[in-house]
């Protein structure tokens, strides 16, 4: 008896015998090679997963949530990475939010980028007021007027004005320690703990007026963007993003200068955003939370690096779930940024992740993954952890009942 194998290699040698150009033989072998050319671009790479797994489809979270973290607004002038103007850009209307909003079960939508003066009234006015409960607007400080004298005091009055406005808390985005400038947009980087930012920090916690900071960012965003980046696909998308280089501080150094706040002002709530910048280290983060009693995290924008470690990232939530506030980032028509744009799928995903124990899934809408090339396993939360994440966490910073 002669098997397959030993058959084929026959037919081989015979092939190979009397194998000459135009032969059906040398037309197969010629295929193979093109299937298989080692030069298939990174861009054109889309495997299709041949895992069998369940899907859960969760189309409204369990429990009423608060998407602690959304840009409804932005700043209608920004000059190397500084916002300069009060006016605001107008992201999406409160109808089409709530549309969403409503059938994915979010009560309401905490818009971080809310602006200050004449642009955060308006803001206020058009959703906070008009749709009670289902908007709160943050601050953001006025970088304008940096060189202004008197600045550190001016500030924390703009702080007590926003909060009179209506204002529920104070943004800081990444702009400080990674672009304001002595001189605004020119000159030495202004340092995250800046004494000249004491007061407004100060003011926050007089107010009971919690302060969302982004500091640094990926740490993958601070390594050359070259083969051995996994956010090589990210970066080359938007080379902006990346920190590498002598002009920036590290990663660690701008972690430490965000701790010397925690540590100076103990008063003033910090909900350190995406995890507290450091998700694919949560024993930095971890660390720090039993450091800073003042300290709490959102998840926003961060399930892609959650995911990937889903059993240390359920050990987190259950030790720290009275600290950890659901967010996304959701950006209406943020379509080139699809781990944030807001949509129905992106809610859906997030339920899939808290929710379930589905396993390796995509962490954005996007045929490729945004963040790096990998997939994510749902961690499952109990009920009581859910109740914390979704929604009491986030009331209790912003002083809304429950
Ligand atoms: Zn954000």
């Amino acid at each position: 008896m002669i098997n397959r194998r030993q058959w084929l290699r026959g037919i081989g040698v015979m092939a190979g015998a009397v194998a000459r150009p135009g032969s059906a033989f040398a037309a197969s072998k010629e295929e193979t090679r093109q299937t298989v050319s080692p030069s298939l671009s990174l861009a054109e790479f889309s495997p299709k997963s041949m895992l069998q797994a369940p899907e859960t489809h969760v189309s409204r979270a369990r429990f009423p949530v608060i998407d602690f973290h959304t840009h409804i607004t932005g700043t209608a002038k920004s000059i190397r990475g500084v916002s300069l103007a009060s006016d605001r850009v107008y992201l999406g209307t409160p109808q089409e939010l709530l549309a969403v909003m409503d059938s994915k079960n979010v009560r309401a939508m905490v818009n971080l980028t809310g602006g200050y003066d004449k642009g955060l009234g308006d803001v206020i006015s058009k959703y906070d007021h008009a749709f009670q409960d289902r908007f709160y607007a943050f601050t953001e400080p006025c970088y304008e007027h940096f060189l202004v004298a008197g600045y550190p005091q001016l500030q924390a009055e703009a702080i007590e004005r926003a909060y009179r406005q209506g204002a529920r808390g104070l943004k800081i985005l990444k702009t400080l320690g990674l672009y304001l400038r002595e001189n605004i947009t020119s000159g030495k980087l202004v340092k995250i703990d800046d004494p000249r930012f004491d007061p407004m920090w100060d003011a926050c916690g007089q107010l009971n007026m919690p302060v969302a900071i982004h500091v640094s960012d990926p740490v993958a965003f601070f390594t050359p963007t070259d083969r051995f980046n996994e956010r090589y696909e990210e970066l080359t998308n938007h080379p902006d993003w990346s920190f590498y280089g002598e002009e920036f501080p590290s990663n660690a150094k701008l972690i430490e200068a965000r701790n010397r706040i925690f540590a100076r002002h103990p008063k003033t709530q910090f909900v350190v955003l995406h995890v507290g910048n450091f998700a694919e280290n949560l024993a930095n983060v971890s660390e720090n939370l039993d450091r800073f009693a003042n300290m709490s995290v959102d998840i926003a924008a961060r399930i892609g690096e959650l995911g990937r470690q889903p059993r240390a990232a359920r050990r987190f939530f259950e030790k720290y779930q009275d600290r950890i506030l659901f967010g996304t980032d959701a950006t209406p028509h943020g379509d080139e940024y699809p781990q944030q744009v807001f949509n129905d799928r992106l809610y859906e995903i997030y339920y899939r992740f808290l929710e379930t124990d589905d396993e390796y899934f995509d962490y954005a809408p996007a045929k490729i993954p945004p963040q790096g090339r990998w997939r994510i396993y749902g961690i499952n939360l109990p009920e009581t952890v859910l109740r914390k994440v979704y929604f009491e966490n986030a009331a209790r910073q912003l002083r809304v009942a429950v």
